[in-house]
């Protein structure tokens, strides 16, 4: 499919081909790998693949290109594969199983995918995603990820926000660790064959496009500063998302945006960068000294109730320790997302969670010193349970106490480490006290623009998992980020990239003596020993608090025109003064984890610019994309969110023009043929 956009800069027409196959959704996959160009076992063993991040998109993709019979080198900046931040997912990952018998199937989770999205993905994307969704927990459970199963052995399903049924696979809280041992043993299973090369400790610098094509990365080698050429037949990068660059995220400290915009820079199209999911149960921020948001697992609305007090003296008496959550009687406690959204209650998606307890905060009913907190509270839990289980075990008339013990041990055995957590950051027992949440950024929708193979702007240059712009338009679903991260590894990528490695069989070994690689390789060390000279007067991270600090008044929860505006200028002035006071200490040729950072925060402070931008561009509220001019006024849906689909329903995929703000727009127009637009309500 062609789409014809108009480049007002140099007034001539380009087209941005997404390439999803032709005719009805549901055949468009079956059809398209019945067609597409394969690379015989032979050949492949003459085709090299770089694969850059073994995160769960990355370490999926890599264990099964090897396991087809390419060469594969991985690269990942952390020890091993087991630490990418995949680890850190808890609550579970969506599949259409309908093993709960509840009316699942493909086309319900690609509706709830879309709707979810706020109907800023493409429809083709989504429909594969839910039609590989089964081979996934097939896939995972063959390996041995041990998922949680009910009394009778059977896999078991909860369910998250923004839809009607239970189709999330769990294990425990600790869903992502999981998956990525499974990940990981098949990757092993790769590097102990020789099919995989791994490079742990591996920072990608930059790519290498040679002929207009990706054929290679520069890396650095983060214990002794080597900086080594790598050439390939194609490149993929799954480098996760880019939420740090707020400064405080739930992401991993390390995580970061480099190569996803190293990769912008030599022509890659980043798409929809201001798509970014506030997740509404995080630990709140404590102070100003603090480098890390902690998430509270979304699983956790599935039992947890979320109030704020109904009158303003019980939350100012909160806000000074004068009273507690537990005296505050039930009829004078505010269930805002129960009240405010009847149909999906304390289960609506993330972005109308968040921005529902932002406006009570804002209300001045927060809970906690700072007014940024809301309650999670599971005391009815405790009790449901606890009176299902009395029954159970044949207790005739148990106290209050016995029903409560007997809920929290099943509370317990559900989210047992999820307290535990919260109990060691917040010093106090969530089992007696309700938990305090606010929203915090958690995930990036917008990314890479990829085309219906993941391939990027770039011929040959791959982008899968959260590092690409993906299948979750405005809003991702809880429990999708893991669904699509394998669906890109084990199952898309795999056939795509061999419909365009079938023209790469006579192409021999790709040399890394050319001056392509030369000059790339050049680019990577005039940066690094900028940064060892420059010898300013502040750290980097003063530079990236500063950045995050704007990021999240200006470009958070809410956004407006005039706001954005000075955001941008903003963010260019920080970024004229990193340039000249940014200082790095130690040495390049060693382990220098200020000089990892300088690299990494230098690119947010373009990225950011671009956020900026691309939000004052979408005048609409959309997703987790909410404008202040642009909210329902009266009806139903008065104070919600309003989309505009007239002006609005396509994707952004900005083209790298030297300075953020010269960035050119070019717009993938969505189709919608198989879903309805329709005013997204959770009422
Ligand atoms: C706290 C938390 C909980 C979550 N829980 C869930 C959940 O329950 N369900 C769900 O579906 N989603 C969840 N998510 C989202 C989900 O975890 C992520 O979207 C997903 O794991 C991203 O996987 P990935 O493989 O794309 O990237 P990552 O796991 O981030 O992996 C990135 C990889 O890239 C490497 N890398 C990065 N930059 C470079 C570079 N320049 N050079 C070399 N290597 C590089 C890293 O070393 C790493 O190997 C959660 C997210 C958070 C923050």
């Amino acid at each position: 499919m062609h789409f014809t956009i108009i480049l007002t800069i140099n007034l001539i027409y380009m087209t941005l081909d997404s390439k999803i196959p032709k005719g009805p959704i549901k055949d468009k996959w079956t059809t398209y790998k019945d067609k597409i160009d394969l690379v015989n076992p032979a050949n492949k063993r003459n085709i090299d693949i770089i694969v850059v991040g073994t995160g769960l998109a990355g370490g999926s993709a890599a264990a099964t290109l090897a396991e087809l019979g390419y060469n594969v080198k991985a690269f990942a900046y952390q020890d091993s594969p087991r630490r990418a931040h995949s680890i850190a997912a808890q609550g579970g990952i969506n599949a259409s199983k309908n093993y709960m018998g509840d009316g699942d199937s493909n086309y319900r989770l690609f509706y709830d995918t879309v709707k979810g999205g706020d109907y800023r993905s493409r429809e083709a994307n989504v429909y594969r995603l839910a039609e590989v969704s089964g081979n996934i927990i097939d896939q995972c459970v063959a390996q041995g990820v041990p998922f949680a199963r009910d009394y009778g052995g059977l896999l078991d399903n909860r369910s998250f926000g923004g839809v009607l049924v239970s189709r999330t696979f769990y294990a425990k809280g600790q869903t992502g660790q999981q998956l990525l041992l499974g990940a990981y043993s098949a990757m092993n299973r790769q590097i102990a064959r020789g099919k995989i090369e791994m490079f742990n400790r591996h920072e990608m610098l930059d790519v290498v496009i040679v002929d207009g094509k990706a054929r290679g990365i520069i890396t650095r080698n983060l214990i002794t500063g080597e900086i080594e050429r790598h050439s390939a037949h194609a490149v993929v990068i799954a480098t996760g998302g880019y939420g740090n660059v707020y400064f405080l995220s739930t992401n991993a400290m390390g995580s970061n945006a480099t190569a996803a915009w190293k990769i912008h820079k030599k022509g890659a199209y980043f798409a929809n960068p201001c798509f970014t999911q506030i997740h509404p149960t995080c630990i709140p921020r404590s102070g100003d000294y603090q480098s890390k948001l902690t998430l509270m697992s979304e699983s956790l609305r599935n039992d947890g109730r979320i109030w704020v007090p109904k009158n303003m003296d019980d939350a100012k008496a909160i806000q000074q320790g004068k009273l507690k959550p537990t005296e505050i009687a039930e009829e004078n406690r505010d269930y805002f997302l129960e009240r405010r959204y009847p149909a999906f209650g304390n289960l609506v998606p993330r972005d109308v969670a968040s921005r529902a307890a932002k406006e009570r905060c804002d209300a001045g009913y927060g809970v906690n010193a700072t007014g940024e907190a809301v309650y999670l509270d599971f005391a009815f839990a405790f009790e449901r349970y606890g009176k299902e289980q009395a029954k159970i075990h044949g207790i005739s008339n148990p106290s209050k106490e016995k029903i409560i013990e007997l809920g929290q041990a099943i509370i317990e055995e559900k989210y047992g480490n999820l307290f535990q957590m919260y109990e060691k950051i917040i010093a106090e027992n969530p089992y007696e006290t309700p938990m305090m949440i606010y929203p915090a950024t958690h995930y990036t929708m917008g990314g890479v623009w990829v085309d219906y193979n993941l391939m990027t702007t770039v011929p040959g240059l791959y982008c899968i998992g959260e590092a690409n712009f993906s299948d979750h338009g405005a809003n991702r679903l809880g429990a999708s980020a893991l669904m699509q991260g394998l669906a890109d590894g084990y199952f898309v990528l795999p056939y795509t990239i061999g419909d365009y490695l079938s023209d790469n069989i006579r192409t021999g070994k790709i040399s890394t003596d050319s001056q392509e690689f030369e000059e790339a390789e050049k680019e990577v060390k005039d940066r690094i020993t900028f940064f060892m000279n420059n010898n300013g007067s502040k750290s980097v991270d003063y530079f990236h608090k500063k950045l995050g600090k704007i990021m999240w008044d200006k470009v958070g929860m809410a956004r407006n025109a005039e706001g954005l505006k000075e955001a941008m200028a903003e963010i260019k002035a920080i970024r004229e003064e990193f340039w000249k006071e940014v200082k790095v200490p130690g040495d390049a040729n060693e382990m220098n984890l200020e000089l990892e950072k300088a690299g990494r925060v230098a690119d947010f402070l373009e990225l950011g610019e671009l956020f900026a931008k691309d939000a004052l561009d979408r005048n609409e509220s959309c997703g987790g994309h909410f404008r202040e001019e642009s909210v329902e006024l009266d009806g139903e849906q008065k104070g919600e969110a309003k989309r505009n689909d007239k002006d609005f329903a396509y994707v952004s995929a900005w083209e790298y023009k030297g300075e953020p703000s010269d960035a050119v727009l070019h717009k993938e127009e969505l189709e919608f043929k198989d879903i309805e637009l329709k005013t997204r309500s959770y009422k």
